[in-house]
């Protein structure tokens, strides 16, 4: 039996369906868009933008819609394109499609708590977004973060789940790493928000595993989203979804990190560089040994280098 399948835009989707109106079949697969079956040929639309065309009259049936859509497989010394080598790449399609993407911060900041965000944007709602700002947030400043994110969670359907530092560190002393972590604040970050959207396009990860070493991490867990999920590095320039999540990421972590340096009475410095093993070690001058383990991730280097640095000047 020959199979092929094409990627198409979510009008074309609709226009497939209303075609195929007489064949439309009431069972559909989880994922499907609609299921429709000709005398020798059957085809199911995902809300991937996926289309599958099986059986004896595949070719010729998916041809008539070819010209609207991207061939996969791809034929040989023609460059397809999409981001990433797996299975779990996006359609080309995927920055006009409405998705739930995902991001985190924090895991490389020896203060402050890991954070993931997963928030859902709509097709409609992308002009909004990008008048707001929203968009690749890496070259931006706190204060743009701050002004962006402050109204972005106004507008959009979102997750923030905060790891605070007492749980990581009980959690990585108890062996567990921290894409482990990540992938379980992840997915319950989209699952919280797919709960709160009726319908989605698609689900987009910030790849920062394989997505088979992801899904192993979820093994066991009692809810694990898979149905339309992809993953790509470098998605916050793919999809708004993913840029608008880590902003929202980022802007809490700002939050966060300010509010944990107030509290202690010295300045949190970001990342894990010689800024933050001085601000680390007068923590421990002013509070004393304990006071890390509450706001800092303990198993980092900075731990050791700040006790140094306080024991010298207490000799
Ligand atoms: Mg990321």
């Amino acid at each position: 039996m020959s199979q092929v399948v094409l990627t198409v835009s979510p009008s074309i989707m609709n226009e497939m369906k209303k075609k195929y109106n007489s064949h439309l079949r009431d069972k559909q697969p989880p994922g499907s868009v609609f299921v429709a079956k000709t005398s020798n040929c059957t085809i199911t639309g995902y809300k991937s933008g996926k289309v599958m065309f099986q059986g004896g009259a595949a070719e010729q049936e998916a041809k008539r819609w070819q010209s609207s859509g991207t061939l996969s497989p791809k034929k040989p010394g023609t460059k397809k394109k999409t981001v990433g080598d797996h299975q779990y790449a996006p359609p080309p399609t995927i920055s006009t499609l409405s998705a739930i993407g995902s991001d985190e911060v924090g895991t490389g900041d020896f203060f402050g708590p890991m954070t993931v965000v997963a928030a859902y944007v709509d097709k409609k709602q992308m002009p909004l977004l990008k008048e707001l700002g929203v968009r690749d947030s890496k070259g931006m400043k706190d204060p743009e973060i701050i002004e962006i994110a402050r109204n972005l969670i106004k507008t959009i359907p979102y997750s923030l789940l905060i790891l605070p530092n007492e749980k990581y560190n009980s959690m990585q002393r108890k062996g567990m790493n921290q894409g482990k972590m990540k992938a379980l604040l992840h997915n319950q970050a989209i699952h919280n928000v797919a709960r709160k959207v009726d319908a989605y396009d698609a689900i987009l990860i910030d790849q920062f595993a394989k997505p088979e070493i992801y899904f192993n991490y979820l093994k066991g867990q009692s809810t694990v989203i898979k149905e339309n999920v992809y993953f790509a590095t470098k998605a916050e320039e793919i999809h708004l979804a993913v840029a608008a999540a880590s902003i929202i990421a980022r802007y809490s972590f700002v939050m966060e990190i300010d509010r944990l340096g107030k509290e202690n009475n010295v300045k949190l410095p970001k990342g894990a560089g010689p800024a933050v093993d001085s601000a680390a070690a007068k923590l421990i001058q002013k509070h004393g040994d304990q006071v890390l383990e509450k706001i800092a991730k303990m198993h980092f280097a900075n731990s050791i280098k700040a006790k140094k640095i306080a024991d010298q000047a207490r000799n």
